[in-house]
């Protein structure tokens, strides 16, 4: 159920305006424990500590050789010597077993719209409780999220909030999905699947925002849980994998390909970075691999590239440039082409593909009219894809 507002706005009934707003306005601020929603000062103290808290076995590794193991969660699959980490450095062989060193401790905590993660076509105007660890296994120089991507558990604060836990705070909160994001979750995945398990029986959706990075088995398992999956496709040529994230193409599009496979509601974001993916040809081969083997209704965010962390020469990208890479992916046979980064751009409204009204009305963050009925466009019943209800 939605409630229309006096400005037109149509919220969620389970959210007030003033939480909505409340939620609209943190959104902007990537990441601080600051914005413990729901926690009393007095708590702060208590769940908030520097360095380790807790460690968990990890789900997937192997022994090698002379105490080694490799890890198998990812396609880095480092070989990590006793005492050492991986490449994420949350992971630490200790006497010949892995272990996670983030579970339970979330270094980011907050209540997002969904609309930020960003997902468009998921239970819109509704919150995302959102939780992020320390580590990532990409080494991005374009990352916004670089305080804590690119940080070990010993260099930030980090929260002692168990699965359970966040469950129990996302309902608090009503929250309608709980969203792992900001750095790779991959990298707290037995906090990620514990949680979500939880999650689910509690009638929450689960929802991620990843790099891809991530190998097929811990991907098949994940999607027993997952409901929907924003994909960061950062570009579409090794070299730029490689120069610019340290990591590789073909992993990520075999990630999109299985959760395909498995049903999870996919959409795309494509940081456009000028002068390092901005080449219309490679949209346009990107947008064409996505229509053959994801289909034509895949969402697509192309996003605005902000300078920060080592990319900080470059100027941001060009609004011209996110319109042409549109029209281009619109013209290469996508239905569902948007522009984030950009408020109150027309790119961020959902149009329907059949007869082209207007079916989702946003401004940054804020929701307007809505002509969707039961998943369908209201005006001509074309089904758009997503998950509405
Ligand atoms: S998850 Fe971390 S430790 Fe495991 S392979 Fe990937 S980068 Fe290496």
């Amino acid at each position: 159920m939605r409630t229309a507002m006096m400005d037109g706005t149509i919220f969620n009934s389970k959210l007030t305006k003033r939480e909505f707003l409340k939620f609209c306005g943190a959104g902007f601020c990537a990441i601080s424990l600051g914005n413990l929603f729901g926690f009393p000062e007095t708590s702060r103290a208590q769940i908030v500590k520097k360095g380790l808290i807790k460690t968990k076995l990890s789900l997937y590794f192997s022994s090698v050789e002379a105490g080694e193991i490799q890890c198998e969660l990812c396609p880095n699959r480092c070989r990590v010597p006793k005492g050492k980490r991986g490449l994420c450095r949350v992971r630490e062989n200790r006497d010949g077993k892995y272990y996670s060193l983030v579970y339970g401790n979330p270094c980011a905590v907050h209540l997002d719209p969904i609309e930020k993660k960003p997902f468009f076509h998921v239970l819109p105007a509704t919150g995302s409780f959102s939780i992020a660890t320390v580590g990532c296994n990409f080494q991005c120089k374009f990352c916004q999220n670089w305080e804590i991507s690119q940080a070990s558990p010993e260099e930030v604060y980090n929260i002692d909030l168990p699965p359970e836990s966040v469950v129990k705070k996302a309902k608090e909160m009503k929250a309608h999905s709980i969203a792992y994001t900001y750095v790779e979750p991959t990298i707290f995945y037995e906090y990620m699947w514990d949680t979500a398990q939880l999650a689910r029986k509690a009638g929450l959706l689960n929802v991620c925002h990843s790099n891809g990075f991530i190998n097929p088995d811990p991907l098949r398992n994940l999607c027993k849980v997952l409901d929907a999956a924003n994909i960061d496709l950062k570009g579409f040529t090794e070299t730029f994998y490689q120069e610019l994230c340290t990591g590789l193409l073909a992993p990520v599009l075999k990630t999109l390909k299985i959760l395909r496979q498995e049903k999870v509601h996919v959409e795309i974001t494509n940081l456009m970075i000028p002068t390092k993916n901005d080449e219309m040809p490679v949209v346009k081969e990107m947008c064409l691999w996505i229509k053959k083997e994801l289909g034509p209704e895949t969402p697509i965010h192309f996003s605005r590239f902000y300078p920060l962390y080592k990319l900080r020469s470059l100027p941001p990208t060009p609004v011209s440039t996110l319109e042409r890479a549109r029209a281009v992916a619109l013209s290469a046979g996508l239905e569902y082409v948007y522009i984030g980064n950009v408020p109150s751009h027309e790119g961020e409204n959902t149009l329907c593909p059949k007869c082209k009204k207007l079916l989702i009305q946003r401004t940054g963050y804020m929701i307007g009219e809505i002509h969707l009925k039961a998943g369908k466009c209201g005006y001509c019943g074309k089904p758009i894809p997503g998950i509405w209800a």
